[in-house]
Protein backbone atom coordinates (compact mmCIF):
# COMPACT_ATOMS: atom_id res chain seq x y z
CA UNK A 1 0.00 0.00 0.00
CA UNK A 2 1.37 3.29 -1.01
CA UNK A 3 2.16 5.94 2.13
CA UNK A 4 0.45 9.11 2.34
CA UNK A 5 1.20 12.70 2.40
CA UNK A 6 0.08 12.47 6.13
CA UNK A 7 2.41 10.01 7.46
CA UNK A 8 5.40 10.95 5.15
CA UNK A 9 5.06 14.83 7.16
CA UNK A 10 5.07 12.92 10.72
CA UNK A 11 8.25 10.91 9.94
CA UNK A 12 9.76 14.22 8.79
CA UNK A 13 8.59 15.83 12.39
CA UNK A 14 11.17 13.74 13.36
CA UNK A 15 14.63 15.44 11.28
CA UNK A 16 15.87 17.83 13.44
CA UNK A 17 17.49 20.93 11.25
CA UNK A 18 21.51 20.54 12.19
CA UNK A 19 22.47 22.23 15.01
CA UNK A 20 18.55 23.16 16.77
CA UNK A 21 16.06 21.75 18.85
CA UNK A 22 13.12 22.13 16.04
CA UNK A 23 12.02 19.76 12.92
CA UNK A 24 12.20 20.75 9.21
CA UNK A 25 8.65 20.56 9.02
CA UNK A 26 7.92 23.17 11.69
CA UNK A 27 10.64 25.09 9.93
CA UNK A 28 8.40 25.51 6.59
CA UNK A 29 11.83 24.13 5.33
CA UNK A 30 9.79 21.65 3.81
CA UNK A 31 8.04 22.79 0.30
CA UNK A 32 6.61 20.32 -1.50
CA UNK A 33 5.98 15.80 -1.40
CA UNK A 34 5.21 14.04 -4.03
CA UNK A 35 4.38 10.09 -3.53
CA UNK A 36 4.87 7.78 -6.10
CA UNK A 37 4.09 3.70 -4.92
CA UNK A 38 7.02 3.09 -3.18
CA UNK A 39 9.00 6.40 -4.09
CA UNK A 40 9.16 9.69 -2.56
CA UNK A 41 10.60 13.11 -4.15
CA UNK A 42 10.88 15.78 -1.46
CA UNK A 43 11.76 19.59 -2.14
CA UNK A 44 13.53 21.25 0.45
CA UNK A 45 14.52 24.93 0.55
CA UNK A 46 17.37 26.40 3.28
CA UNK A 47 19.08 29.48 3.46
CA UNK A 48 22.50 28.51 3.87
CA UNK A 49 25.26 27.65 1.38
CA UNK A 50 26.78 25.47 4.35
CA UNK A 51 27.30 21.70 2.20
CA UNK A 52 27.43 20.07 5.73
CA UNK A 53 23.87 20.84 6.77
CA UNK A 54 22.51 19.99 3.43
CA UNK A 55 24.56 16.80 3.56
CA UNK A 56 23.21 16.21 7.16
CA UNK A 57 19.79 16.77 6.03
CA UNK A 58 19.64 14.79 3.28
CA UNK A 59 20.98 11.72 5.25
CA UNK A 60 19.12 12.12 8.22
CA UNK A 61 15.54 12.47 5.94
CA UNK A 62 16.93 9.06 3.98
CA UNK A 63 17.04 7.24 7.23
CA UNK A 64 13.90 8.00 8.69
CA UNK A 65 11.84 7.56 5.72
CA UNK A 66 13.77 4.70 4.00
CA UNK A 67 13.59 2.61 7.66
CA UNK A 68 9.86 2.44 6.81
CA UNK A 69 7.58 0.01 5.29
CA UNK A 70 6.36 1.07 1.86
CA UNK A 71 9.09 3.10 1.06
CA UNK A 72 12.05 1.87 -1.41
CA UNK A 73 13.35 4.90 -2.74
CA UNK A 74 13.89 8.51 -1.59
CA UNK A 75 14.81 11.65 -3.40
CA UNK A 76 15.77 14.61 -1.89
CA UNK A 77 16.01 17.98 -3.55
CA UNK A 78 18.10 20.68 -1.53
CA UNK A 79 17.65 23.62 -2.89
CA UNK A 80 19.53 27.46 -1.65
CA UNK A 81 17.35 30.27 -1.36
CA UNK A 82 19.00 33.30 -0.45
CA UNK A 83 17.92 35.07 2.52
CA UNK A 84 18.18 39.02 1.75
CA UNK A 85 16.58 41.39 -0.13
CA UNK A 86 13.90 42.87 -0.09
CA UNK A 87 12.99 43.43 -3.62
CA UNK A 88 13.39 39.20 -3.95
CA UNK A 89 9.66 38.48 -3.86
CA UNK A 90 10.14 34.62 -3.02
CA UNK A 91 7.14 32.28 -3.23
CA UNK A 92 7.97 31.64 0.59
CA UNK A 93 4.82 30.95 2.40
CA UNK A 94 5.50 33.18 5.57
CA UNK A 95 5.95 36.96 5.59
CA UNK A 96 9.73 37.55 2.92
CA UNK A 97 6.71 39.30 -0.04
CA UNK A 98 4.44 41.14 2.74
CA UNK A 99 7.62 43.23 3.64
CA UNK A 100 8.53 44.25 0.04
CA UNK A 101 7.93 48.16 1.15
CA UNK A 102 10.66 47.82 3.75
CA UNK A 103 13.84 49.01 2.47
CA UNK A 104 16.46 47.16 5.17
CA UNK A 105 15.77 44.74 7.90
CA UNK A 106 18.28 44.26 10.46
CA UNK A 107 17.77 42.34 13.47
CA UNK A 108 19.19 43.06 17.15
CA UNK A 109 20.51 40.35 18.94
CA UNK A 110 22.09 39.33 22.57
CA UNK A 111 22.80 35.95 23.38
CA UNK A 112 21.45 37.06 27.02
CA UNK A 113 18.69 38.74 28.61
CA UNK A 114 19.56 42.06 30.52
CA UNK A 115 22.11 43.53 28.76
CA UNK A 116 20.04 46.30 27.13
CA UNK A 117 19.25 44.91 23.74
CA UNK A 118 15.99 46.86 23.93
CA UNK A 119 17.23 49.78 24.93
CA UNK A 120 19.76 49.67 22.31
CA UNK A 121 16.97 49.52 19.57
CA UNK A 122 14.74 52.02 20.53
CA UNK A 123 17.37 54.56 20.77
CA UNK A 124 19.34 52.94 17.60
CA UNK A 125 15.79 53.18 15.91
CA UNK A 126 15.32 56.72 17.23
CA UNK A 127 18.63 57.77 15.58
CA UNK A 128 17.47 56.38 12.39
CA UNK A 129 14.63 58.51 12.70
CA UNK A 130 16.63 61.56 13.57
CA UNK A 131 19.33 60.84 10.87
CA UNK A 132 17.10 60.02 7.81
CA UNK A 133 14.58 62.93 8.48
CA UNK A 134 17.35 64.91 7.88
CA UNK A 135 17.67 63.65 4.64
CA UNK A 136 13.75 64.50 4.32
CA UNK A 137 13.10 60.95 4.85
CA UNK A 138 10.74 61.33 8.07
CA UNK A 139 8.32 58.54 9.46
CA UNK A 140 10.09 55.98 7.69
CA UNK A 141 11.52 53.59 11.13
CA UNK A 142 9.32 50.87 12.47
CA UNK A 143 10.60 48.27 15.20
CA UNK A 144 8.96 44.97 15.40
CA UNK A 145 9.76 43.89 19.21
CA UNK A 146 9.49 40.44 19.34
CA UNK A 147 11.15 39.67 22.90
CA UNK A 148 8.11 37.80 23.57
CA UNK A 149 9.55 37.14 27.23
CA UNK A 150 10.47 40.82 27.94
CA UNK A 151 8.82 43.05 25.32
CA UNK A 152 9.28 46.26 26.87
CA UNK A 153 9.61 47.97 24.02
CA UNK A 154 5.95 50.11 24.56
CA UNK A 155 7.14 51.52 28.21
CA UNK A 156 11.06 52.47 26.73
CA UNK A 157 8.76 54.43 23.83
CA UNK A 158 6.02 55.56 25.63
CA UNK A 159 3.29 53.32 24.14
CA UNK A 160 0.37 51.75 26.19
CA UNK A 161 -2.47 51.32 23.58
CA UNK A 162 -4.09 48.46 22.14
CA UNK A 163 -3.45 48.72 18.14
CA UNK A 164 -6.24 48.70 15.80
CA UNK A 165 -7.11 46.43 13.21
CA UNK A 166 -7.83 47.58 9.61
CA UNK A 167 -8.64 45.57 6.42
CA UNK A 168 -7.12 42.56 8.83
CA UNK A 169 -4.07 44.00 9.28
CA UNK A 170 -2.36 45.43 12.60
CA UNK A 171 -1.54 48.73 12.85
CA UNK A 172 1.48 49.73 14.11
CA UNK A 173 1.56 52.55 16.89
CA UNK A 174 3.71 55.31 16.64
CA UNK A 175 5.39 57.77 18.65
CA UNK A 176 8.96 60.28 17.81
CA UNK A 177 8.26 59.17 14.08
CA UNK A 178 9.05 55.12 14.81
CA UNK A 179 5.88 52.66 14.17
CA UNK A 180 6.29 50.09 16.43
CA UNK A 181 4.32 46.40 17.33
CA UNK A 182 5.09 44.25 20.21
CA UNK A 183 4.37 41.29 21.85
CA UNK A 184 3.68 43.59 25.12
CA UNK A 185 1.01 45.29 22.88
CA UNK A 186 -0.83 42.04 22.38
CA UNK A 187 -0.25 39.90 24.78
CA UNK A 188 -1.46 39.32 28.17
CA UNK A 189 1.14 40.19 30.94
CA UNK A 190 0.30 37.51 33.15
CA UNK A 191 0.58 34.65 30.81
CA UNK A 192 3.39 32.48 31.82
CA UNK A 193 6.19 33.05 29.69
CA UNK A 194 6.87 28.90 29.06
CA UNK A 195 3.47 29.15 27.16
CA UNK A 196 4.84 32.21 25.25
CA UNK A 197 8.03 29.98 24.12
CA UNK A 198 5.54 28.24 21.50
CA UNK A 199 4.47 31.81 20.44
CA UNK A 200 7.67 32.99 18.86
CA UNK A 201 7.89 31.57 15.73
CA UNK A 202 4.12 32.47 15.00
CA UNK A 203 4.56 35.66 16.71
CA UNK A 204 7.41 36.09 14.13
CA UNK A 205 5.28 35.06 11.34
CA UNK A 206 2.59 37.64 12.28
CA UNK A 207 4.23 40.82 12.76
CA UNK A 208 5.85 39.97 9.33
CA UNK A 209 2.45 39.36 7.72
CA UNK A 210 -0.07 40.80 9.12
CA UNK A 211 1.05 44.14 10.09
CA UNK A 212 0.50 47.54 7.88
CA UNK A 213 4.02 48.84 7.82
CA UNK A 214 3.89 50.92 5.06
CA UNK A 215 6.82 52.25 3.66
CA UNK A 216 10.05 52.16 5.52
CA UNK A 217 13.56 52.62 5.23
CA UNK A 218 14.56 50.21 8.03
CA UNK A 219 12.81 48.21 10.70
CA UNK A 220 14.55 47.24 13.41
CA UNK A 221 13.47 43.74 14.51
CA UNK A 222 14.31 43.58 18.66
CA UNK A 223 14.82 39.80 19.17
CA UNK A 224 14.31 37.58 21.86
CA UNK A 225 17.44 36.73 23.69
CA UNK A 226 19.14 32.81 22.77
CA UNK A 227 21.21 31.34 21.03
CA UNK A 228 18.43 28.98 18.47
CA UNK A 229 15.40 28.25 17.01
CA UNK A 230 13.90 31.75 17.20
CA UNK A 231 16.93 33.23 15.57
CA UNK A 232 16.51 30.86 12.72
CA UNK A 233 12.99 30.95 12.47
CA UNK A 234 13.29 34.80 11.98
CA UNK A 235 15.29 34.61 8.95
CA UNK A 236 12.97 31.50 7.47
CA UNK A 237 10.40 34.43 7.90
CA UNK A 238 12.03 37.61 7.19
CA UNK A 239 14.57 38.46 4.75
CA UNK A 240 17.41 40.02 6.88
CA UNK A 241 20.06 42.67 5.48
CA UNK A 242 21.69 41.93 9.08
CA UNK A 243 22.26 41.43 12.58
CA UNK A 244 24.09 43.77 15.76
CA UNK A 245 25.11 41.58 18.44
CA UNK A 246 24.65 43.41 21.71
CA UNK A 247 27.05 42.51 24.82
CA UNK A 248 28.14 44.13 27.77
CA UNK A 249 31.94 43.49 28.45
CA UNK A 250 32.08 40.43 31.14
CA UNK A 251 32.27 36.96 29.71
CA UNK A 252 29.03 35.78 31.31
CA UNK A 253 27.45 37.91 28.43
CA UNK A 254 29.91 37.68 25.61
CA UNK A 255 30.40 33.87 25.01
CA UNK A 256 26.48 33.98 24.59
CA UNK A 257 26.96 36.60 21.97
CA UNK A 258 29.26 34.69 20.15
CA UNK A 259 27.00 31.31 20.21
CA UNK A 260 23.55 34.00 19.26
CA UNK A 261 26.15 35.39 16.46
CA UNK A 262 27.34 32.21 15.42
CA UNK A 263 23.45 31.20 14.44
CA UNK A 264 22.89 34.37 12.06
CA UNK A 265 26.22 33.08 10.05
CA UNK A 266 24.80 29.46 9.92
CA UNK A 267 22.19 30.81 7.88
CA UNK A 268 23.92 33.52 5.45
CA UNK A 269 22.68 36.64 7.57
CA UNK A 270 26.03 39.13 7.74
CA UNK A 271 26.72 40.36 11.19
CA UNK A 272 26.91 44.03 10.56
CA UNK A 273 28.91 45.13 14.19
CA UNK A 274 28.90 44.30 17.39
CA UNK A 275 27.77 47.03 20.31
CA UNK A 276 28.85 47.20 23.87
CA UNK A 277 26.73 47.88 26.32
CA UNK A 278 27.31 49.11 30.20
CA UNK A 279 30.86 49.76 29.26
CA UNK A 280 31.96 52.06 32.15
CA UNK A 281 30.55 54.31 34.25
CA UNK A 282 32.04 57.58 34.53
CA UNK A 283 31.57 60.18 37.53
CA UNK A 284 30.79 63.71 35.69
CA UNK A 285 32.73 65.88 38.33
CA UNK A 286 36.14 63.61 38.07
CA UNK A 287 35.31 62.45 34.61
CA UNK A 288 36.77 58.81 36.09
CA UNK A 289 35.42 55.90 34.31
CA UNK A 290 35.03 53.10 36.04
CA UNK A 291 35.27 49.51 34.26
CA UNK A 292 32.33 47.71 36.39
CA UNK A 293 31.31 44.92 34.10
CA UNK A 294 35.10 44.46 33.02
CA UNK A 295 36.54 45.95 30.07
CA UNK A 296 36.96 44.87 26.64
CA UNK A 297 34.60 42.50 26.14
CA UNK A 298 32.94 43.77 23.04
CA UNK A 299 36.03 44.09 21.03
CA UNK A 300 37.00 40.42 22.04
CA UNK A 301 33.46 39.37 20.16
CA UNK A 302 34.12 41.62 17.02
CA UNK A 303 37.39 40.25 16.52
CA UNK A 304 36.04 36.85 17.28
CA UNK A 305 33.28 37.16 14.63
CA UNK A 306 35.82 39.35 12.02
CA UNK A 307 33.32 42.12 12.51
CA UNK A 308 33.71 45.81 13.88
CA UNK A 309 33.10 47.09 17.61
CA UNK A 310 30.24 49.94 15.99
CA UNK A 311 30.61 51.33 19.59
CA UNK A 312 30.53 51.23 23.33
CA UNK A 313 27.71 52.73 25.27
CA UNK A 314 28.21 53.67 28.76
CA UNK A 315 26.12 52.46 31.86
CA UNK A 316 24.61 56.05 32.68
CA UNK A 317 21.62 56.94 34.90
CA UNK A 318 19.77 59.15 31.86
CA UNK A 319 19.52 56.14 29.66
CA UNK A 320 17.90 54.30 32.37
CA UNK A 321 15.44 57.05 33.25
CA UNK A 322 14.87 57.23 29.64
CA UNK A 323 13.97 54.03 28.88
CA UNK A 324 11.53 53.82 32.04
CA UNK A 325 9.55 57.70 31.52
CA UNK A 326 9.07 56.00 27.80
CA UNK A 327 11.50 58.86 26.17
CA UNK A 328 14.29 57.65 25.18
CA UNK A 329 17.76 59.70 25.60
CA UNK A 330 18.21 60.38 21.68
CA UNK A 331 14.96 62.05 21.89
CA UNK A 332 15.35 63.80 25.02
CA UNK A 333 18.50 65.03 25.57
CA UNK A 334 19.94 63.79 21.79
CA UNK A 335 22.87 66.51 22.20
CA UNK A 336 23.95 64.34 25.52
CA UNK A 337 26.81 62.03 24.78
CA UNK A 338 24.89 58.42 25.42
CA UNK A 339 22.99 59.66 22.71
CA UNK A 340 26.09 61.19 20.45
CA UNK A 341 27.06 57.58 20.61
CA UNK A 342 23.84 56.11 19.56
CA UNK A 343 23.81 58.97 16.81
CA UNK A 344 27.31 57.57 15.14
CA UNK A 345 26.08 54.00 15.46
CA UNK A 346 23.13 54.68 13.72
CA UNK A 347 24.79 56.44 10.99
CA UNK A 348 28.16 53.81 10.31
CA UNK A 349 25.20 51.28 10.27
CA UNK A 350 23.45 53.35 7.36
CA UNK A 351 26.80 53.39 5.77
CA UNK A 352 27.46 49.59 5.78
CA UNK A 353 23.84 49.09 4.82
CA UNK A 354 23.94 51.31 2.00
CA UNK A 355 27.62 49.92 0.65
CA UNK A 356 25.80 46.52 0.76
P1 LIG B 1 17.40 43.41 27.33
O1 LIG B 1 16.52 43.87 26.21
O2 LIG B 1 18.75 42.97 26.89
O3 LIG B 1 16.74 42.41 28.22
P2 LIG B 1 16.91 46.04 28.47
O4 LIG B 1 17.10 46.94 27.32
O5 LIG B 1 15.51 45.73 28.88
O6 LIG B 1 17.71 44.68 28.26
O7 LIG B 1 17.75 46.67 29.68
C1 LIG B 1 17.76 46.07 30.96
C2 LIG B 1 17.80 47.19 32.01
O8 LIG B 1 19.02 47.88 31.91
C3 LIG B 1 16.71 48.23 31.83
O9 LIG B 1 16.26 48.62 33.08
C4 LIG B 1 17.41 49.40 31.13
O10 LIG B 1 16.84 50.64 31.44
C5 LIG B 1 18.81 49.27 31.70
N1 LIG B 1 19.87 49.72 30.77
C6 LIG B 1 20.13 49.29 29.52
N2 LIG B 1 21.21 49.89 28.99
C7 LIG B 1 21.66 50.75 29.95
C8 LIG B 1 22.75 51.67 30.04
N3 LIG B 1 23.62 51.82 29.04
N4 LIG B 1 22.87 52.38 31.19
C9 LIG B 1 22.00 52.24 32.22
N5 LIG B 1 20.98 51.38 32.21
C10 LIG B 1 20.80 50.64 31.08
Amino acid sequence: MQISKEEITKLLREVKYPGFSRDIMSFGLVRNIEIDRDSVNLDITITTSDTTISDKLEKDIREILLKTANINKVNVDIKLEKTRTSSTVTDSTAGKDKLQNIRYTIAVASGKGGVGKSTFSVNLACAFEQLLAKAGKSNSIGIMDCDIYGPSVPLMIGIADQPEIENNLIKPLENFGVRIISMGLLVDQNTPVVWRGPMVNKTIVQFAQNVAWGELEILVVDLPPGTGDAQLSLVQTVPLDGAIIITTPQSASTNVALRGAMMFEKVNVPILGVVENMSYFEDIESGKRSYIFGKDGGIKVAQNLQTKLLGQIPLSQSIREGSDNGIPIVISSPKSSPAISYLKIANDILSILQKA
